[in-house]
């Protein structure tokens, strides 16, 4: 019989859990990751009294195999529907964009609930970011600085596509791809507001050159009431201001969000901003996945199709279809 094979994953977000799981019966999968909890841009930050989710703000399910894999956690309330207006600011036509709005979902009490969901039972060593991959096709080694981990018949980055780029060794066939991709920054903002200012809308997206998204987050089903605002720079502006010093980014998206929300000085000193590096995609790498069977190595990600979490997944459900018969006939 053949040898279990071992594969070595990095990136805990949607594309890395989803591939972990598709491998799950015919290989041994250990995820590295980074951060400190599983999602990547699904992601979540929590102050004493208030979780806003300062990354992906919802997601479609369009795609009937991406329905199915939710329907346990949609059942289970982990998924569910964001059911509040989205406007258009600064000429609010409310009417018309509820008429229009396709369904939204977010995980539920938090974004990051839907990949914690998916974690349970994998092997993820979380803190653990990856250095490099050394060795060669069908052992290769995890270095993760004071650590050696392997060896791995297979290594699939699942993280951004610079990032994967970085790590993926000289011999990978698809770095040429990995180049054409580009992705495109985002700061945001996170402000808990001393009072509700009963905007009535869930979501605006803006037409303004610093910002392009306010959402009232405790607008989203399971979290608290106290309000609070999430505020997404465009992807250009943030481009354009990627390493220019974070308080002067605060200052200018505190400005820009003024100019559609009223906020007082105290709620203005209070809020955060997280600098995203790869945040969106604007030139997806154009294949769902990049396989390569030589070196036995692999990459996915919402970069292969479209900068959406049902893109994340679906790329790693194409490379999953892919890899597994590859891997149940490896000697
Ligand atoms: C501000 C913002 C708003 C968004 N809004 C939406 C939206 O409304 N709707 C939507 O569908 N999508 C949205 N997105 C995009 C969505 O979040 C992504 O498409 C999706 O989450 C990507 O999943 P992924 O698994 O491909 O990548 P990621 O979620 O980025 O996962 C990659 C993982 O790899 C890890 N990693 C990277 N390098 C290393 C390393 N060296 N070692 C170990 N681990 C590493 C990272 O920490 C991360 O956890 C938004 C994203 C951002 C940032």
């Amino acid at each position: 019989m053949a040898r279990r094979k071992r594969l070595g994953i990095i990136g805990a977000g949607m594309a890395g859990l989803t591939l972990a799981k598709a491998m799950a019966d015919c290989a041994d999968v250990r995820i590295f990751e980074k951060s400190r909890g599983v999602g990547g841009r699904m992601a979540t930050r929590r102050t004493d009294t208030v979780a806003f989710d300062h990354g992906a703000q919802y997601f479609t399910i369009r795609d009937a195999r991406f329905r199915a894999a939710l329907e346990t956690v949609r059942a289970d309330g982990v998924v569910q529907p964001w059911a509040g207006a989205l406007a258009t600011l600064p000429e609010n036509d409310l009417a018309a964009q509820l008429a229009g709005n396709a369904t939204r979902y977010v995980g539920s009490p938090s974004m990051n609930a839907l990949a914690k969901s998916m974690a349970a039972g994998l092997d993820i060593q979380t803190n653990t970011p990856v250095q490099a991959i050394t060795g060669a096709a069908g052992t290769w080694f995890v270095e993760t600085g004071d650590r050696r981990e392997g060896p791995f018949d297979w290594v699939i980055a699942a993280a951004p596509a610079p990032q994967s780029a970085a790590l993926l060794p000289g011999g990978f066939a698809h770095h040429a791809a990995l180049a054409h991709t580009r992705m495109n920054a985002c700061f945001t903002l996170m402000i808990r507001q001393a009072e509700d200012a009963m905007l009535p809308f869930a979501a605006a997206r803006v037409d303004d050159p610093v910002i392009g998204w306010i959402s009232r987050n405790n607008s989203k089903p399971g979290r608290s009431d106290t309000p609070c605002l999430v505020v997404n720079a465009t992807a250009q502006w943030s481009d354009a201001h990627l390493e220019e010093p974070l308080d002067d980014v605060r200052r200018r998206m505190l400005e820009a969000t003024r100019r559609y929300v009223p906020l007082s000085a105290v709620e203005a000193e209070a809020a955060v901003i997280h600098r995203w590096r790869y945040a969106n995609v604007e030139r997806p790498a154009g294949q769902s996945f990049l396989l390569d069977e030589v070196s036995r190595l692999a990459a996915c990600g919402d970069w292969c199709i479209a900068g959406r979490v049902e893109a994340a997944f679906l790329s790693a459900t194409a490379l999953g279809d892919a890899l597994r018969p590859i891997v149940k006939a490896a000697p």
